[in-house]
């Protein structure tokens, strides 16, 4: 088998990931819809590709990071979907697209002798150049035996989950809907204790060093939020679908997610209320109302 890997969406996710298996000093052919993201590629040593037809055409493993279920699938399936591609075997999906979504282009992709590998990841753009991604698999032992070196070129921890492809994209819902909840707790409170009267920094200090402490306040506070740079790297566009995609599969599934469902609301408001593409740390100020209640300044 070849060693080119194809990948295809270079945002904020896949471009972390793309620049990751570079570096490993792999060959790679990219395609993006953005012009200026590939060039950003081209410029390191990528080659370009004019769709993701034609990408497909040229390797046989491609891996994707795209923002939507609707984009992963018109990737995968549309027009000029891989699945016309002359030479791609396997497509590993490490966009959050839900199971079901998951599950549909696995078997629209298996008409076409391509077998999908379910690889969702998570960490960030930071933990993605940082080579600390953690990536989670399912797929039948055959494709995990082509796929896991190219995964683990660009993760620092993979975990097998299963077989079937969609359980990952399960695993990878929970684990989001848990991060994300939490963030939106986090703003919440954090929001509270300032207006109580507490020093932000202090106060996340001790948060940090108690029951209370999150992925949130040990990561998203310290590096995004309390500084007041919102730049983490995942749009609220992005936490807003992973949420609503979590409630849809849990009622789906006859389960009462009232909770959850409540917290996917307030992520689905701030997408409404403002620019879709800010970054998701950006929450904070969905609950800071009064004009001198500001959680953190500017370093
Ligand atoms: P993003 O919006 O920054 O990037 C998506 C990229 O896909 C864009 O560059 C866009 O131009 C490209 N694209 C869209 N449709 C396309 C098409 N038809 N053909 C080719 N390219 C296309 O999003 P992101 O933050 O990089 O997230 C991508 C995926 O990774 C999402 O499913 C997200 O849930 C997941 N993810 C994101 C993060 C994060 O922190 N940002 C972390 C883990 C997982």
């Amino acid at each position: 088998m070849d060693s080119t890997v194809g990948f295809i969406g270079l945002g904020h996710m896949g471009g972390a990931i793309a620049e990751q298996y570079l570096k490993a000093g792999h060959k790679t052919v990219v395609f993006d819809l953005s012009e200026k993201l590939m060039a950003k590629l081209a410029a390191q040593g990528a080659q370009a590709a004019g769709s993701a037809r034609q990408l497909a055409d040229s390797v046989d493993i491609i891996v994707a990071c795209l923002p939507s279920p609707a984009a992963s699938h018109a990737v995968a399936l549309g027009e000029q979907g891989i699945c016309h591609g002359r030479k791609v075997k396997f497509y590993i999906e490490t966009s959050t697209i839900g199971v079901m979504a998951c599950k549909n282009i696995a078997a629209g992709l298996a008409q076409y002798q391509i077998q999908m590998i379910d690889a969702p990841v998570s960490g960030g753009p930071r933990a993605a150049a940082q080579g600390k991604l953690t990536s989670m698999v399912a797929a039948p032992a055959a494709a995990w035996d082509q796929a896991s070196p190219v995964i683990n070129a660009y993760s620092g921890k993979t975990f097998l989950v299963g077989k079937e492809p969609g359980l990952a994209q399960a695993c990878k819902l929970v684990n989001n809907a848990l991060s994300l909840s939490t963030l939106a707790l986090a703003c919440e409170t954090a929001v509270f204790g300032v207006a109580a009267g507490l020093d932000a920094h202090t106060m996340i200090e001790v948060i940090n060093a108690s029951s209370g402490r999150s992925a949130a306040t040990q990561d998203k506070f310290p590096a995004s939020i309390l500084n007041r740079h919102f730049d983490y790297g995942a749009s609220v566009r992005t936490a807003a679908k992973d949420l609503a995609l979590f409630v849809q599969e849990a009622q789906a599934l006859g389960m009462d997610v009232s909770g959850t469902s409540r917290l996917a609301d307030i992520w689905k408001n701030a997408e409404a209320a403002g620019d879709p593409e800010r970054d998701f740390t950006t929450l904070i100020q969905h609950y800071e109302t009064a004009p001198d209640v500001i959680v953190g300044r500017p370093a």
